[in-house]
C-alpha cells in the first residue's frame, strides 16, 4: 500500500550503541527506523570513536510520532555520571566504566 516511501532523518548521534537503543525504542512502538553510520563516509582515518556519526532515518509519515518517541526516550534517558555513557532503560550499570548509575 505504502510505495516507495519518503525518508527523512529523525536524528543524529554519535555511538552505534546509541543509534541501536533509540532504534529500538522507535521500534517497540511500531515506527520501523533505519539506522545509518556515516561514520567511515565522514572520517575515513579511523582515529576515534569519539568522532562517530550516525543517523537515524525514519519515513516521513512516522516523522512526527517518531519524534515524540524521541521526545518520550529523552526524559527518560540517563547518562552515566562518570564517564557520560549513555545507559539504556535495562541497564543497572554503566558498560563503558562499571559505574553504577544514581538512584532515583
Ligand atoms: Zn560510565
Amino acid at each position: 500500500m505504502a510505495e516507495a516511501a519518503e525518508i527523512k532523518r529523525l536524528t543524529i548521534v554519535r555511538t552505534m550503541e546509541e543509534a541501536t537503543i533509540l532504534a529500538g525504542a522507535l521500534e517497540s512502538a511500531g515506527i520501523p527506523a533505519h539506522v545509518i553510520d556515516k561514520t567511515f563516509h565522514a572520517e575515513p582515518i579511523p582515529m576515534s570513536r569519539l568522532f562517530n556519526w550516525v543517523e537515524i532515518h525514519v519515513a516521513a509519515e512516522d516523522f512526527e510520532p517518531a519524534r515524540k518517541v524521541l521526545a518520550d526516550f529523552d526524559a527518560l534517558e540517563r547518562h552515566c555520571p562518570q564517564c557520560g555513557a549513555l545507559l539504556g532503560p535495562d541497564e543497572l550499570h554503566c558498560e563503558a566504566c562499571g559505574e553504577p548509575p544514581p538512584a532515583a
